[in-house]
């Protein structure tokens, strides 16, 4: 049993917390100081990004009742970031199994792992945390591999110096012993500060805020604005366009290491169903879209715009043809059968009888109509308009049109 043990500071990392004790201790063997800690278990990594067995193994050496180890996984590990974009039952599932001592695997500890990734820190957050508690302490959001600058300070976060093999795991780094630059670097941009806002934004959302099953409003929004891609009745993402819009936005360079070299059917697939379970990809295409972390993980679905303005279209009493209606979806005429077919929708513009037709072939009437200049050219525009190569194929149907829904509307006789 431990004779005493450190409440977290704001924010800190188990990691950091365990810093502090080897630190007070006052002996230099990290193995000793891990024996203390873990006991027979001393041989468990402490500086992992992602939470592992070692919160159990020293917490179960603390006594009862003091030390909450839910609460130092969600509050004081990067726990929450990584397993945000997860069901919640999976996120029950990783928590029970740590609360257990049995690690977590999840395939992305260190997310997007950088071979020369050292424990992080902040100039100003040094200065700060010494000032208000006496030591500095690292942060989790700080630690997490994606974030570059402290949002609080808004500059550049800057890495302890440190062995960069594997040993490192084992070994204790308190940032009060480290050789630290405390000299603050103020280049960040908008871009990378929202990037930085939106990462500690979900490492702080709740536990519940997650993959919203059924609808996907990240994926959504794409459609609604200009990434829509038709293919007859399939609604898809244009994947040149958003890929060539996220290097315009955010660099080549750094859109690559997220997202490879181009974006693949399959990425964008995994995507929208929340089966890509690293959460960079939706924090930069959210970013670029404008959405906040609020609407991405709405429960509340964003409006289907394409099928909204067909049902508003449908809606509206007047002679329609297919390529007016194309015209006002923006999109190719032969999408728009499919898209009626995909929202359950009746088709609502002009369609001519084909049995008319075959009555035309066998048995024609002929009639002569007589039109003023004016009267003519103003048919002749309206026609043009709504795909009529010929003025007097538009009077046919219009006729036909009107003649039907009358008929259709007049009460049936039943003599
Ligand atoms: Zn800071």
């Amino acid at each position: 049993m431990l004779d005493y043990f450190f409440n977290p500071y704001p924010d800190e990392t188990f990691y950091s917390v365990l810093c502090r004790y080897y630190e007070s201790i006052g002996v230099e063997d990290q193995a000793y100081a891990r024996r203390q800690l873990m006991g027979d278990r001393a041989n468990t990594a402490i500086d992992t990004i992602f939470p592992n067995a070692s919160i159990y193994n020293v917490l179960r050496n603390t006594p009862a009742g003091i030390f909450d180890i839910r609460n130092i996984i969600l509050n004081h590990t990067p726990f929450l970031y990584f397993m945000r974009i997860y069901s919640y039952e999976k996120k029950m599932e990783a928590l029970a199994s740590l609360e257990s001592g049995t690690g977590y695997p999840i395939g992305c500890e260190v997310s997007n792992t950088k071979s020369n990734y050292a424990p992080r820190y902040c100039p100003l957050c040094v200065r700060e945390d010494t000032e208000i508690f006496g030591e500095p302490y690292y942060h989790v959001e700080q630690q997490i591999p994606f974030s570059s600058a402290c949002i609080r300070h808004r500059c550049k976060l800057k890495q302890i110096n440190r062995p960069l093999s594997g040993i490192h795991k084992l070994k204790f780094y308190p940032l009060g012993k480290m050789d630290l630059d405390l000299n603050a670097d103020y280049n960040v941009s908008d871009t990378e500060y929202l990037i930085n806002k939106t990462i500690w934004e979900y490492w702080k959302a709740p536990l519940s805020i997650g993959q919203t099953p059924g609808h996907n409003n990240l994926y959504q929004s794409l459609i609604n604005g200009k990434y829509l891609e038709l293919k007859g009745s399939i609604v898809g993402v244009e994947r040149t366009a958003l890929f060539a819009d996220l290097c315009d936005f955010f660099g080549r360079e750094f859109i690559e290491e997220y997202f490879g070299h181009n974006l693949l059917k399959s990425s964008v697939e995994r995507l929208k169903n929340w089966t890509h379970i690293r959460p960079e990809r939706y924090i930069l295409l959210q970013i670029m879209t404008g959405m906040s972390t609020k609407e991405v993980f709405s429960p509340e679905p964003v409006r289907d715009i394409l099928k909204d303005r067909l049902i508003e279209l449908s809606k509206t009493d007047r002679f329609w043809t297919r390529k007016e209606v194309a015209a006002e979806m923006k999109v190719p005429p032969y999408s728009v059968d499919c898209l009626c077919r995909k929202y359950n929708i009746p088709v609502f513009w002009y369609q001519r009888n084909p049995s008319v037709r075959e009555d035309q072939k066998r048995k024609s009437v002929v009639r002569r109509l007589t039109f003023s200049e004016d009267q003519f050219r103003r048919v002749s525009e309206v026609a043009l308009a709504k795909g009529y190569r010929q003025e007097t194929r538009f009077i046919q149907d219009v006729v036909d049109h009107y003649v039907t829904s009358e008929l259709s509307m007049r009460p049936i006789s039943h003599k």
